[in-house]
């Protein structure tokens, strides 16, 4: 099998879900409201809030893709 492209892909995506939550942040990371489904961007500071219905239960849509990937 792809014993090394699934190592790369594997350890890529538990680095940035890790090393993303304190590194990349900065610039704002995209969350859909769960609420209306509004593509919100917070930065670091910001209330968890979707800006649309203020809703607060926002999911990460980077979180959403690797599951779709992984689903797949
Ligand atoms: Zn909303």
């Amino acid at each position: 099998m792809n014993k090394e492209s699934f190592n790369v892909s594997n350890t890529s995506n538990v680095s940035a879900a890790v090393a993303g939550l304190n590194v990349h942040k900065s610039y704002g990371v995209r969350y859909i409201c769960a609420s209306c489904a509004a593509k919100v961007t917070l930065s670091r500071n910001d209330p968890v809030r979707c800006k649309e219905c203020g809703h607060r239960v926002l999911y990460k849509e980077r979180t959403r893709r690797m599951v779709q990937f992984e689903a797949r």
